[in-house]
């Protein structure tokens, strides 16, 4: 067994790395190279060069590596967009399993070129960028891929002769599938917000993609969806809707590009921007983290203009230019607030008012004293639980709630 890793072929004008691969996986099969696994790696999404979803791919196969690597050279050559100043591929076959290490770093954080070519030259493994070869970076990761959670996505793609054309998919036929097997697959539609989210308006070869927990509930949907006629599919098994790129991490020792899990308190009522971004801030007590919530991610932000400081939160998102790009949180706390107000004098009726500090309540017209005030507990209208970005919203590693949070963001940390 061996992995056929190619990243970086697309360009925002057109072509997929994934489509690639399931050219390339079809002819390997008439080679006589059987494909056991098709991956669909998806790397750390604040890599600044990345087209679109920053996803390499990876194929699981046995037979010739010499046959494979050439005709995954020769698709590369075919396929990618290498006119492209922003195109640079590469593609690895490795010759036997390669140390997960540097995938979970090029998912978590940042591999340079030169990282993967010490990593290659010594891996036995055979390989070849073109450009730049900023490519390897990604088709090391893929070959080394290693998932500790898994979903699946079946991608539709589109006849060559319709690249760039309007795709016709049938819109009802999305919110019948998503009806009919949500929570096991998701992002098929934006319920919430009545959109579309599967079908990209990107002009690369996919029609639609549909995720899910397990092959079968794909299936089930992708059979509903009514659309034009596709010229081949493909059920990649995925790191998408894992959470895989996220750390735990500490207010206060952040770094650039990461993304994190990280506990802290509100410490100022949440700020509404122009454009409708919402900012939240949160604090360990010593230093302010901003926690942004931008406008796409819609009914969130109502979420995140809910809380009050003295609220203890968790927050999910990459930590870019100081602040979180919120992508889910959870209310830890978020106690009733209790309003004082001064008592009405019993005698005549009237409001009093504050004595002065520690003094209690004296009513103006009479004289009379209180020291009793009246308590209102106000209820929230956050209660305790996690909260998400719309599926319009989400990035492709987010675990979306419907598949539950991992376990180690079960618990809050002790404090
Ligand atoms: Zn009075």
């Amino acid at each position: 067994m061996f992995c056929i890793g190619i990243d970086d072929t697309d360009s925002p004008r057109g072509m997929c790395t994934t489509y690639l691969g399931a050219v390339l996986l079809r002819r390997l099969k008439r080679a006589g190279v059987r494909v056991h696994e098709a991956r669909l790696v998806r790397l750390n999404p604040n890599v600044p060069e990345k087209t679109r979803g920053n996803a390499a791919v990876c194929l699981v196969a046995e037979g010739s590596r010499r046959i494979a690597f050439r005709l995954a050279c020769e698709a590369v050559e075919e396929l990618a967009d290498l006119s492209h100043e922003r195109t640079h591929p590469g593609v690895v076959v490795s010759d036997g399993p390669l140390s997960p290490d540097f995938y979970t770093r090029a998912v978590q954080s940042f591999c340079t070129l030169d990282e993967a070519l010490a990593l290659l030259a010594g891996s036995g493994a055979l390989f070849r960028g073109y450009k730049e070869k900023r490519g390897l970076i990604g088709a090391t990761a893929a070959v080394c891929s290693r998932f500790d959670d898994a979903t699946y996505e079946v991608l539709v793609y589109r006849s060559a002769d319709r690249f760039g054309t309007p795709r016709s998919v049938d819109r009802q036929s999305l919110f019948d599938a998503d009806r009919e097997t949500f929570p096991h697959t998701w992002d098929t539609v934006d319920r919430g917000n009545d959109l579309v989210v599967c079908v990209p308006h990107t002009p690369d070869p996919v029609l639609f993609g549909i995720r899910g927990e397990r092959p079968g509930w794909i299936a089930l949907a992708r059979e509903r969806v009514i659309s034009e006629r596709p010229a081949c599919e493909q059920v990649w098994v995925t790191n998408q809707g894992t959470d895989a790129h996220i750390v735990p991490g500490t207010i206060g020792s952040l770094a650039e590009g990461h993304s994190y899990l990280v506990g802290g308190t509100v410490c100022a009522p949440p700020q509404t921007f122009l454009g409708g971004h919402v900012c939240l801030t949160i604090t360990d007590g010593t230093t302010a983290l901003p926690c942004m919530a931008y406008e796409p991610t819609r009914g969130f932000r109502d979420v995140v203009r809910s809380l009050l400081p003295g609220d203890v939160v968790r927050v999910c998102g990459s930590y870019k230019r100081g602040s979180i790009n919120l992508e889910k949180l959870a209310v830890d706390s978020a106690p009733p607030i209790t309003l004082t107000r001064p008592p009405v004098c019993e005698r005549c009726g009237k409001r009093m008012t504050s004595a002065g500090k520690d003094k209690g309540y004296k009513c103006r017209r009479c004289g009379g004293r209180s020291d009793r005030p009246i308590r209102a507990i106000l209820p929230r209208t956050v209660s305790p639980g996690w909260y998400e970005v719309p599926p319009s919203a989400r990035r492709h590693l987010a675990r979306p709630l419907c598949r539950g949070v991992r376990e180690d963001f079960l618990r809050p940390p002790s404090p």
